[in-house]
């Protein structure tokens, strides 16, 4: 697969803040999945759709994101 694209996408928890980069892949057909935080098991992202998301990895020294409120 020598045309495979990959790119890094970030994605921050709405319920405890934590930061998480994952590796975006196209993909020709279709996919979904969700990936869970690992420190609150909320669900960070869903994803549906020509791409999957994998080696999600947790950021520690990014500036929090708390007191997102509506
Ligand atoms: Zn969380």
């Amino acid at each position: 697969m020598a045309n495979t694209i990959w790119t890094t996408e970030e994605f921050t928890c709405e319920s405890c803040g934590m930061n998480y980069t994952a590796t975006r892949e196209e993909h020709p057909d279709k996919r979904s999945g969700s990936f869970s935080c690992r420190i609150c098991n909320a669900e960070v992202h869903y994803w549906s759709g020509y791409h999957h998301f994998f080696n999600w990895q947790a950021v520690r020294s990014k500036v929090p994101v708390f007191g997102k409120k509506k």
